[in-house]
């Protein structure tokens, strides 16, 4: 055989060897993540719902719409409008608090099993964004609606204007602007924003986020909570994450997307969980003054919560009895 051949065939075959080699590597990995995926995809036994903070009435209002055989996506949405309509929680919907101009604006997810999405920013005089949020994912061909235009779209959907500045919050961001000093405080600045996860008698699983944002924020700021992939994320064959906390630190690591894959790819919820936290925390100086917290489920139903500093809450209902937890922190 001349030498020119040899090399040809030798070359052919060695590259035969390489792609042989690696369509192997190929069906190894696709059957381990096959494998990962079916280890999670053990169904749950049965609806539940977890949510990020103390709120009680709010899981309680979507263990009622599970128990009853309601969908999970319904479930979250009425899980959450208690809170948006509950003026004393300062962090969601009404009685939220203001921008530093004293504008309440809101911001608002929900995701659903079908891996449909829809989103308001900034938005307000509207109390229940999540619904609006509902709306755009189901009645338009967008994914988010921001500010004027998402009120505009409410309006139109026939939603209420109201006014969603509080006495309360009134008073308290007057009191705020004698200093203007803006600097959040870890579990107040965020004590309540609600992000919820539900999985239904289906084992289909479905999350929605919603939230005032930080007290005091630039005009026009929007955080983590209504955008995909950070504030919450959904995937039906996997499991689903919220976040609760500094937005601006979340949407850097892309932080629900993040746990979830890491579900994905072998990790339970409290193990993506600690992860998707260590990313945030790894050489950042900011991290000793901020707070985040995650909560994750799997498709069988396991939970995992973490947080940056202690004092992180969050909230399960597998029956009309709920649970209360403290989620680990990272620091202190
Ligand atoms: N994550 C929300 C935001 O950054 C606030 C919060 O959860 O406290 O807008």
């Amino acid at each position: 055989m001349k030498r020119r051949t040899f090399m040809q065939r030798a070359g052919l075959s060695g590259l035969g060897l390489a792609i042989t080699n690696s369509l192997l590597a190929c069906n190894t990995n696709e059957s381990k993540e096959k494998a990962t995926v079916a280890a999670a995809t053990k169904t749950a036994e049965g609806p539940m719902v977890i949510s990020t903070w103390n709120v009680p009435n709010a899981n309680n209002k979507a263990w009622e719409v599970l128990a009853a055989g309601g969908n999970a996506l319904d479930a979250v949405e009425q899980g959450v409008k208690v809170e948006e309509a509950d003026t004393k929680n300062q962090s969601v919907g009404k009685g939220g608090r203001p921008d530093r101009d004293g504008r309440v604006t809101l911001d608002a997810c929900i995701m659903d099993h079908q891996g449909n999405y829809g989103a308001v920013m900034c938005v307000q005089n509207y109390t229940h964004v999540i619904s609006i949020a509902r709306k755009v994912m189901e009645d338009t061909p967008h994914v988010i609606l921001a500010g004027a235009g998402a009120e505009q779209f409410a309006a139109a959907q026939g939603f209420e204007a109201e006014d969603l500045l509080t006495e309360a919050t009134k008073k308290d961001w007057e009191k705020w602007k004698e200093t203007s000093d803006y600097k959040p405080v870890i579990n107040i600045e965020n004590h309540d924003t609600i992000g919820m996860l539900a999985i239904d008698a289906e084992g289909n699983i479905s999350g929605a986020c919603t939230t005032s944002g930080l007290a005091y924020k630039m005009a026009g700021r929007v955080g983590d909570s209504p955008v995909i992939g950070s504030g919450l994320f959904v995937d039906n064959e996997v499991g689903a994450c919220t976040a609760t906390g500094m937005g601006e630190e979340v949407l850097k690591t892309v932080g629900s997307f993040l746990v979830v894959e890491l579900m994905r790819h072998g990790k339970s919820p409290q193990e993506a969980c600690e992860e998707a936290i260590r990313r945030i925390v790894k050489d950042n100086p900011r991290a000793k003054d901020v707070q985040v917290g995650f909560i994750a489920i799997n498709k069988a139903g396991e939970t995992g919560a973490y947080c940056i500093h202690p004092g992180f809450q969050y909230i399960v209902n597998r029956s009309e009895k709920t649970e209360l937890f403290d989620g680990k922190a990272a620091i202190g």
